[in-house]
């Protein structure tokens, strides 16, 4: 895993990423838990479930399909009043599907663990991307606040913070220029 904190900011930056419009405090707070989500297995690994299997951390609950499925259920039970099957209503598939499955890219550039079952459960190889450049989080809350956590935040404030800040910066300037207005 990435930190949760870290997961959480990429969710709500691929938000402001997705629309200048101006979103209920709902869709902020579930582009943030829709990042973080899939560390839920990590329950499962601190109980003993094998992690390289398909219930293992990393495993399906990280894989493309449940964040689609995910992305599909945030839409229907979180968005009611917009028209099913609308424009309006596929964006917001997909922009959770792709906060959701934000969270398994940015465990497949960490430095350990296993890599992400993308692909379950047609497949259950792990995957990590060309390069793992943020060093991996422990897992639980208690080893986070040590020496190796000061670590882990400051590469993921220098390869996942860093991107996203620039790319709003970019974001905004170019929304400015089509708009005539900051936003
Ligand atoms: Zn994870």
């Amino acid at each position: 895993m990435a930190s949760a904190f870290t997961h959480g900011l990429v969710g709500l930056a691929l938000g402001r990423l997705s629309t200048a419009e101006r979103q209920p405090r709902r869709f902020w707070v579930l582009a943030a838990l829709c990042a973080i989500l899939p560390d839920i297995d990590a329950v499962g690994y601190m109980m003993g479930v094998d992690y390289a299997g398909m219930w293992g951390h990393r495993g399906i609950i990280h894989s493309l399909l449940v964040a689609l499925l995910t992305g599909f259920a945030v839409a229907l039970l979180a968005f009611p009043s917009v028209v099913r099957w609308s424009r309006e209503w596929w964006r917001l598939v997909l922009f959770f599907f792709g906060a959701t499955a934000s969270h398994g890219l940015l465990d497949a550039l960490t430095t350990g663990g296993l890599g992400v079952a993308f692909f379950a459960p047609f497949s259950g190889t792990r995957y990590f991307l060309p390069w793992r450049v943020i060093r991996v989080s422990p897992i639980g809350v208690g080893s986070f606040f040590s020496a190796r956590g000061a670590a882990v935040i400051a590469s993921e404030a220098l390869w996942v913070w860093l991107p996203m800040l620039v790319l709003l910066a970019i974001a905004r300037v170019v929304r400015r220029r089509r708009h005539g207005s900051p936003r």
